[in-house]
């Protein structure tokens, strides 16, 4: 065993042999390292913490990245709390936003991130400017893909590391799935509980249901919406009153998603818009779910027209990449002017409606309800994914976009969840609404310090055998509720929506009450 006095990197690996659950050592010691090995360690940690800076600087590299990092950290963190063993870390780094300036200095503090797909400038930018560098092998601390992470990614995490998707989160955010999902939770739970997506029919599997419904109504001349069923930003989307039109699509090969269209919207000034909010997952296990204050009202740009429902999709759809293209598009050039253009802040929006006398309180509550909902439709599926390929607790979070339209009822539609809502910057409104966010999104998941990376968590209780955990509980359930009050701290812009003291609302919807949120729906009870 090393003594206090050897270096960071030293410690670092032996923490990695003994505490990380797949690798080979820690499958052949797992049973000293719940009694042997921890005091020994834990000492190791309290030792290291207590090292003054100056200490760090006549040592080697990964020490004087310590040195740094702990200067910087100095303004940045929250007050730091080396108490035992169950306490979780308070020690977070907090992000100030990307403000895109050009040439970035990246002094080396020790954080790495590591793309998974093409670098995005945003999450780029905004890492590199709170001292992260990009990593090429495996010591990095933050993991960004726009596309679903590989399984071998998710089974060689270290507790520190933290990746911006949930397996299995497509159950989600792929839109027949997403349908599937719902709908099965209409047909457990009641319809009425979970009316808040068009009625959907996935074709061509479900081409007879459809046409036997449609058969019932096609007196009143329904309107459908049709997309390709794994497509985004309007592609290939059609609208149509005729059924011929439909069919002629069995033909092309591909899966439709055929849906009713939602022909009363609420307008604005005469157009139609949806709403982006952006929706975060800090944790599986317990279930902890946000909603950011701000995001934005996308609106058409041509005035609405329910009877001139083929011509134009500048009138009926209102995506950012469609309806840029349109001559009637006005950029809003001053994220500090409200009201101005086709892109608004929500906050700006909410405004318009309070100042217009639209109860926008009833609409964003009843927005908040469906994220809940459409969250626990998928919970057990990723709960179950996590618990057989994901190392630890809190390794993963995500961020989704939730596409809502509201009607002239003021009924807000899930239009779709977005597994990798855009992050790009064509406007400084962008800028603001998603740097801001992004920044509160790296605080609020709780990126660890170097010299705590391995200390205080008792994440991998959930990989110990069942007498462990009963020695261990009470001190774990007093770290969970500690871990999730310390977590709201950190929340800046995000609310968080579950748990809350609403959470018993929500229990019959789980397919499994899991202990760890039964504890926290009593605590905020
Ligand atoms: P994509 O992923 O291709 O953007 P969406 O499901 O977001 O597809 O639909 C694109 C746009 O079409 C939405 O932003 C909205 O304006 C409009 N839209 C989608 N579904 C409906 C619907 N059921 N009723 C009315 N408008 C809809």
């Amino acid at each position: 065993m090393n003594s206090p006095g050897d270096s960071i990197d030293d410690i670092i690996s032996l923490l990695n042999k003994h505490y990380h659950p797949n690798s080979s050592q820690y499958q052949r010691q797992k049973p000293s390292i719940g009694s042997a090995m921890l005091p020994q360690i834990k000492q190791q940690l309290n030792v290291l913490s207590t090292i003054p800076n100056s200490q760090y600087n006549n040592q080697d590299k990964f020490k004087r990245k310590a040195t740094s990092l702990n200067r910087q950290q100095q303004q940045k963190t929250q007050t730091k709390d080396t108490g035992s063993f169950a306490t979780p870390m308070t020690r977070c780094l907090t992000f100030k936003p990307y403000s895109g300036s050009v040439d970035i200095i990246i002094n080396d503090v020790g954080y790495y991130y590591k793309f998974g797909s093409s670098p995005i400038k945003l999450v780029k930018g905004l890492l590199e400017e709170n001292g992260f560098k990009e990593s090429n092998d495996k010591n990095w601390t933050l993991y960004w893909s726009s596309c679903a992470i590989k399984s071998e990614v998710y089974t060689n995490l270290f507790a520190y590391q933290k990746v911006c998707h949930f397996p299995k989160s497509y159950e989600m955010t792929r839109k027949d799935l997403m349908h599937r999902n719902i709908s099965k939770m209409q047909i457990n739970h009641g319809f009425i509980n979970f009316n808040f997506i068009p009625k959907t029919y996935i074709l061509p599997t479900e081409m007879s249901y459809f046409l036997e419904e449609h058969e019932k109504i096609k007196n009143n001349t329904p309107v459908y919406i049709c997309k390709p069923h794994a497509s985004s930003q309007g592609k290939g989307i059609f609208i149509t009153d005729k059924i011929q039109d439909i069919l002629n699509k069995q033909n092309s090969n591909n899966s439709y998603v055929v849906s009713h269209y939602i022909d009363k919207p609420l307008l604005i000034n005469n157009l139609k818009f949806d709403l982006r909010i952006y929706v975060a997952i800090s944790c599986i296990n317990p279930l902890r779910i946000y909603v950011y204050q701000d995001g934005l009202a996308r609106f058409a740009t041509e005035a609405y027209n329910p009877d001139s429902i083929k011509q134009n999709r500048f009138v009926h759809l209102t995506n950012y990449s469609v309806n840029k293209d349109s001559p009637n598009f006005v950029a809003n050039q001053d994220p500090t002017l409200d009201y101005v253009g086709s892109k608004w802040s929500l906050l700006a929006l909410r405004e318009y409606l309070k100042l217009n006398k639209i109860n926008e309180q009833q609409i964003f509550d009843r927005i908040e309800d469906l994220i809940i909902k459409t969250i626990i439709s998928v919970e057990s599926t990723i709960f179950q994914t996590c618990e057989m390929n994901v190392p630890f607790r809190s390794n993963c979070f995500s961020l989704f976009g939730f596409d809502v339209l509201v009607d002239q009822l003021l009924k807000p539609w899930l239009l779709e969840v977005n597994f990798s809502p855009s992050l790009n910057i064509d406007a400084p409104l962008d800028l603001k609404i998603k740097g801001e966010m992004l920044a509160d999104l790296f605080t609020l998941i709780g990126i660890v310090p170097l010299d705590q990376r391995f200390s205080q968590d008792l994440s991998y209780v959930r990989n110990q055998n069942n007498n462990d955990f009963k020695k261990h509980q009470q001190e774990f359930e007093k770290y969970i509720i500690k871990e999730t009050e310390e977590e709201l701290k950190r929340s800046r812009g995000w609310k968080r929506l579950y748990p809350s003291d609403q959470s018993y609302r929500y229990t019959k919807y789980f397919e499994s009450d899991r202990p760890l949120n039964a504890l926290l729906r009593n605590y905020y009870k």
